[in-house]
């Protein structure tokens, strides 16, 4: 345990992708730096979620650091799409590679961080009893890091084992003979269920939105595609930079109804062969602005699902509908839609028969009861705000960040918070974020403040903090963007619609990776414009 009130320079909180990465780079600048980290372990989202099936839906030789040239040259994926395991065992090699875990304090979780006006100083807090004095703080606690739960009554009164797919025990689960009922159906749920019902005696799936999900066509890696990219790896980086989500594309340059509906269905056939997450979605320019040219991908989408699912019924519940597709998080699967082919898998709509109460049994809907040996609760997370609303931050004139969002969480870049000196978010509200390949946008970040906190020690400053201002105008450049596009059509969590009582904002800022990094540039270049610094 650190003594009281230890002084250092810097505090992260969270060891996942950004927190790791941050501890590197703050070193390298010079700092005292420690990381707090909540979990028994490194790797953030692939230390927490080890539900069977877990898997990245980015491809593996996009989904990892660029910052360290030798070792994307030495690291071998096996999977296009890497699997939870290989991922938090990359994330281990690159800690002690880099002699990170020192400075990691595992099993503490920050509970309070307060700003000192007087020393311009942030005191930190922790549930393990820390108490530390330093001068910048990273929020490292990550987009999809606090568990949601559904909104009904009763899990506590569940008499056999539940399980969130983020919180998952690490020595696993049997549900071999079980009766196994799984609420959510987004990225982890359609992950998990192929699994669960390979091995229960029973499964049922509740669904509320189905969800735009494409087949990933994973498997071994294609050693062509290691060598190519191995090969040119400096400008596959620079390629994911300079694009709109992180992943390069061919970009396209029509409309998808200024072709006819043949060649489109080609394209759309293509793009779905791929097994890419981006590849249907940008295929044409409007797909994300126009509900018309977007129902025509949906519709390719639905046909899908019928070709995959043999009874016409339970193919016609899980047909995306509603909400156009790609404004709430898409999915890639292994097997999902062919799960619901088996015999001791059945499908509950919500939409039909509405969640009403988690009993000592299992589930009751307005339809009846249904009896459960174990629950998968599937139901996502308080994404983007929740962990760090979860810890009690306190800036000047006393004002707490809760406080602060409760209309919406208002950032200068996603980076910073005005009132909030020398504290800093990675992949934040109002960046990027959850719209990117995000190992590209936490990288960008990550370098962005490690360039900061080397400006201002050149320069004898020792203050920073964001303007109120600039923070205002980014931040309705941010709605002003997303209400653009087809983003606010759905309940997503992007909205902070999967949250009752949260604001409804859209939180990530989708203008695009390359043209935000380039704003960030643009701000350091010009002596950290739309920041004070002291
Ligand atoms: P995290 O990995 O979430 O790490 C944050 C850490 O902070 C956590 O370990 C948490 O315990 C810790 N923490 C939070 N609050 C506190 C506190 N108060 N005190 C101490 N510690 C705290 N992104 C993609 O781009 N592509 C994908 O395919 C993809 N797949 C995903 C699959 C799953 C199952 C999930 C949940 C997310 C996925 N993501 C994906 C998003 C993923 O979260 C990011 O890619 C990335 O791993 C985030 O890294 P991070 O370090 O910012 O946050
Ligand atoms: P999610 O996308 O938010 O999905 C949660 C699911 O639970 C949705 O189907 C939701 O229905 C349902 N749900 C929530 N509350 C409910 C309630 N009260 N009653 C009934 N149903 C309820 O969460 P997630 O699946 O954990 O994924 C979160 C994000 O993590 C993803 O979008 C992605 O960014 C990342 N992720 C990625 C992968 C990957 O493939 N790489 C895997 C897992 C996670 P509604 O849609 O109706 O709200």
């Amino acid at each position: 345990m650190a003594n009281a009130a230890e002084e250092i320079d810097a505090v992260v909180v969270g060891a996942g992708f950004s927190g790791l990465y941050m501890l590197h780079k703050l070193r390298e600048k010079g700092l005292s730096v420690k990381v707090f980290e909540a979990g028994a372990g490194i790797g953030g989202t692939w230390y927490w979620n080890t539900y069977p099936g877990a898997r990245c839906d980015v491809e593996s030789m996009d989904y990892s650091y660029s910052f360290d040239p030798e070792l994307e040259q030495e690291w071998e994926w096996t999977e296009k799409y890497p699997g939870q395991p290989e991922i938090l065992s990359y994330l281990q090699h690159v800690a002690d590679r880099h002699d990170l875990r020192k400075d990691v304090i595992l099993e503490t979780r920050v509970t309070h961080a307060t700003f000192d006006e007087r020393t311009s100083r942030w005191t930190v807090r922790t549930d393990q009893g820390h108490e530390v004095s330093a001068q910048y703080c990273v929020m490292a606690t990550g987009c999809l890091s606090q568990p949601k739960f559904p909104e009904v009554p009763g899990l506590e009164t569940f008499a056999g084992p539940w399980y969130h797919t983020g919180l998952w025990p690490k020595e696993g689960v049997d549900f071999s003979g079980r009766r196994v009922g799984v609420i959510g159906t987004g990225s982890s749920g359609i992950q998990v269920i192929p699994f669960v019902a390979d091995e229960a005696a029973d499964l049922t799936v509740f669904q509320r939105t189905p969800n735009y999900v494409l087949a990933s066509f994973n498997g071994p890696i294609d050693q062509d595609r290691v060598r190519d990219t191995k090969a040119n790896y400096p400008q596959a980086r620079e390629a994911a930079r300079q694009s709109i989500f992180g992943i390069a594309v061919d970009m396209p340059t029509q409309s998808a109804l200024e072709v006819s509906d043949e060649e489109r269905r080609e394209v759309y056939q293509r793009g779905w062969e791929r097994g890419h997450l981006n590849a249907i979605l940008q295929a044409y320019t409007d797909l994300i602005f126009n509900e018309e040219s977007n129902e025509t991908a949906a519709a390719f989408i639905r046909d899908q699902v019928h070709a995959r699912v043999n009874d016409p019924a339970t193919a016609a519940k899980l047909e995306p509908r509603g909400y156009p597709y790609g404004t709430k998080r898409p999915c890639l699967d292994t097997r999902y839609y062919e799960t619901f082919n088996r015999d001791n898998v059945h499908l509950v709509d919500l939409r039909e028969e509405a969640l009403v109460e988690i009993t000592e049994s299992g589930v009751r809907t307005t339809a009846g009861d249904y009896a459960f040996d174990t629950l998968v609760i599937a139901t996502g997370f308080d994404a983007m705000t929740g962990a760090i609303q979860n810890i009690d931050i306190t800036g000047k004139d006393g004002v707490s960040v809760r406080d602060k969002w409760q209309d919406g969480p208002d950032t200068y870049l996603g980076l910073a918070l005005a009132g909030f000196p020398n504290l800093f978010v990675i992949t934040g509200p109002g960046s990027p974020s959850v719209l990117s390949n995000m190992i590209v946008s936490i990288e960008q970040h990550v370098e962005w403040i490690s360039d900061l906190v080397g400006y201002m020690s050149a320069n004898g400053h020792s203050v920073i903090e964001a303007e109120a201002a600039a923070e205002k105008e980014w931040t309705e450049h941010v709605r002003a963007v997303g209400d653009m596009t087809l983003f606010t059509k759905a309940d997503s969590y992007y909205i902070g619609a999967n949250v009752p009582g949260k604001a409804r904002v859209l939180m990530p800022y989708v203008g695009g990776v390359a043209g935000y990094r380039q704003k960030c540039e643009e701000v350091a270049s010009a002596g950290y414009a739309g920041f004070e610094l002291k």
